[in-house]
């Protein structure tokens, strides 16, 4: 009997868990701001919507009023005056966070964070069944923090990711091999991950408009107007197929800083200040955290939202300030400022490089 069990469950494959925190932040301040519950709540910014800055997390409530992630203050405001408008407290966010990745961790160790509200589980080599496994860790995260969250189960983190938003919140949905069909075919291709709008915009040029109907194109169809890796990768992906490990052993990538201008800048010192502040706070992230790094990238917003970066890269890795800084100044002289008003200052270093001895290597 068992035999048979094990032989079915191999025939599956691998079983990927998503988890994906339900409205986060504004679950977080709803939590410790009761008067919140039922009301809209958006957070974002400084939590001024008279002043610049984009909605991070939006609660249900919000929601309802067509307020989503990433959409200027300004716009939902207007969309919703009487919603509670609250800065992003990110500290507070990170210390709830830190509770449910441990008790992801109690569940099983091979875990990749990718970010503050989501992870991805290897539960392959768990004995209990799906359903108990999201009931143990729902269970564990409302004990530890109050919050809920939505799970996806399925054999690759593809379609667990895909699963994880299809219930929410509260969700739980399992997806096997046999679901391609009736359920990744028939949604929009902007729910498989990797399609942003522009490649939206190219497929629907070629009237495609479901996961279903990209799968349905010949391989060379999309090698032709994607290339050879995106064009595969849309192919394979639109079939439900997905190899790509867990990566439990993180390491960032890089470290980057951005300001919004209140006032759109035209001054050339006032932003070569800015950009001087960036840099510092980008070398305090380096140092804290033990790396150098071998690249700087610019990045200059101006005020129609045209957007350019600029990279300097050096073969030896560095970590001072001043070495940061010039790369950045390098790049800030090949952009074009001349008359021209700047919305926003970025700057971000990569190509890191862990420093084994940060005292003497800084
Ligand atoms: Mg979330």
């Amino acid at each position: 009997m068992q035999k048979k069990a094990m032989a079915q469950h191999k025939s599956f494959g691998r079983r990927i868990l998503h988890i994906d925190m339900d409205a986060f932040f504004a679950s977080v301040e709803e939590n410790r701001k009761p008067e919140l519950k039922g009301k809209p709540v958006v957070i974002g910014g400084m939590g001024d919507p008279s002043k610049r800055g984009v909605v991070s997390t939006a609660n249900y409530e919000a929601r309802k009023y067509g307020i989503s992630s990433a959409m200027p203050l300004r716009t939902a405001y207007k969309l919703c005056p009487r919603a509670i408008f609250l800065p992003v407290d990110y500290k507070a966010y990170l210390a709830v966070s830190r509770y449910f990745k441990a008790v992801l961790l109690n569940i099983t160790t091979i875990m990749e964070d990718v970010g503050i509200d989501e992870a991805y589980l290897d539960i392959s080599e768990n004995r209990d069944t799906d359903e108990k496994i999201s009931e143990k860790i729902k269970t564990g995260i409302y004990e530890k923090t109050g919050l809920t969250c939505s799970i996806g189960i399925a054999p690759n983190k593809l379609l667990a990711k895909i699963a994880s938003d299809m219930n929410k919140p509260d969700g739980l949905t399992i997806f096997s091999g046999e679901d391609i069909e009736n359920r990744l075919w028939p949604l929009p291709i902007r729910k498989l991950y990797g399609i942003g709008p522009k490649t939206e915009e190219h497929l629907k040029a070629l009237n495609i408009a479901t996961i279903g109907q990209l799968a349905a194109l010949p391989p060379e169809v999309l090698v032709a107007r994607f290339g050879p890796s995106y064009g595969h990768y849309l192919h394979e992906a639109s079939r439900g197929i997905d190899e790509s490990p867990i990566i439990t052993s993180w390491e960032p990538k890089s470290f980057s800083r951005e300001i919004t201008f209140q006032v759109d800048e035209k001054n050339w010192q006032a932003i070569a200040r800015t950009l001087a502040e960036l840099t510092k706070e980008v070398v305090s992230d380096l140092a804290e955290k033990g790396y150098a790094a071998r690249n700087v990238i610019l990045k200059i917003r101006y005020s129609d939202f045209r957007t350019v970066t600029r990279a300097c890269s050096i073969d030896q890795a560095v970590g001072k300030e001043e070495e940061i800084r010039r790369m950045a100044f390098s790049c800030l002289k090949r952009v074009d400022l001349s008359g021209k008003k700047i919305r926003l200052v970025g700057v971000r270093v990569g190509r890191l490089e862990k420093i084994k001895n940060a005292i003497s290597g800084v």
